[in-house]
């Protein structure tokens, strides 16, 4: 399901920037957009192309029209949306290469051929740097949108090439209201699945559809009993260990701890509590560079034991 710029929410900076952007027809070339996951960096990308390649020339987009119906369904020619492959971790040199072949030819349809990198930094050395090429000399009537948590994981060089576009974590408040009104959530159950959802619709939605509402619970007095607890963090992944210990679970559950220690950071801020971010931070990284789950979330507990041993001032 795909929103035009008019239906994203929490996210009006980034959307009042591109939406000028085509009014006064001064796109750039590549854009950068980051920001946490699930909130709507990727909706937006697919609804700014649809408002630069709207027949009725809406900078919304009108979803009405052939064009934005097309980009809608992911069937428009000169709208590609590419990221690591069904099931892998890396977007390979031969992805940016088929991009490569096709970025040169004119928009068939449109008035924009627009690529969609998402997971940006997940591409391999010799792909990034395969990718800068087309980025230092960028055709005409193209423009690239590369999607990422974290920018420092991007070379800088292809950092420099792009126009930033911030996305900032949606506030809870905000998460309950699109939940109860969108989603017909009762308010009952918004309210906890918005308080774990560190900021990102994405997130709520996905505890929302694994329907085992133990989860959250059991989540949540894991965190309010002992969050900077030893016993807290052996429990927690006692429990993820009860759920299937995949990489993606792993990583939801690495998220969800950054995101609570980033709460109890800005309400109360520590050394302490910036080593955890640091160390949390770390790991997420190894595992998304495809390290053993088992081995990083055992070096994690170990240096997070550490640090609180240390006797770092919280
Ligand atoms: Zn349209």
């Amino acid at each position: 399901y795909i929103m035009k710029f008019s239906e994203i929410v929490g996210q009006e900076v980034a959307v009042n920037i591109l939406k000028k952007a085509i009014e006064n027809n001064r796109s750039h070339h590549a854009y950068l957009f980051m920001g946490p996951d699930g909130v709507g960096k990727r909706t937006t990308a697919i609804a700014f192309a649809k408002g630069l390649n709207c027949r009725s020339s809406s900078s919304d987009g009108c979803d009405l029209c052939d064009s934005c119906k097309k980009i809608e369904n992911g069937t428009h020619p000169d709208v590609e949306l590419i990221g690591p492959r069904e099931g892998g971790l890396t977007i390979s040199i031969d992805q940016i290469r088929k991009l490569q072949r096709r970025i040169s030819y004119k928009p068939l349809e449109g008035n924009w051929k627009v690529y969609i990198i998402d997971d940006a930094a997940s591409a391999t050395e010799e792909a990034a740097n395969c990718l800068l090429k087309t980025l230092e000399e960028p055709p005409p009537q193209v423009i690239l949108i590369l999607i990422t948590e974290n920018i420092y994981r991007l070379l800088s060089t292809v950092r420099s090439r792009c126009q930033l576009i911030l996305f900032r974590q949606i506030p809870r408040t905000l998460i309950e209201k699109i939940l109860t009104d969108q989603y017909e959530v009762a308010p009952e159950e918004a309210r906890p699945l918005a308080r774990l959802s560190s900021g990102s619709i994405g997130r709520a939605l996905y505890y929302l559809e694994r329907e085992t509402p133990e989860f959250g619970e059991r989540l949540r007095e894991i965190f309010e009993t002992g969050g900077s607890l030893i016993g807290g963090y052996g429990s927690l992944f006692q429990f993820s260990a009860e759920i299937p210990r995949d990489r993606e679970s792993t990583l939801e559950l690495l998220n969800f701890l950054l995101g609570d220690l980033g709460r109890k950071f800005v309400e109360n801020p520590s050394i302490l509590k910036q080593k955890k971010i640091e160390i949390v931070m770390e790991t997420l990284d190894l595992i998304k560079r495809n390290v053993n789950v088992n081995l990083a979330i055992d070096g994690m507990l170990l240096k997070l034991t550490q640090a609180e041993a240390c006797g770092y001032q919280d």
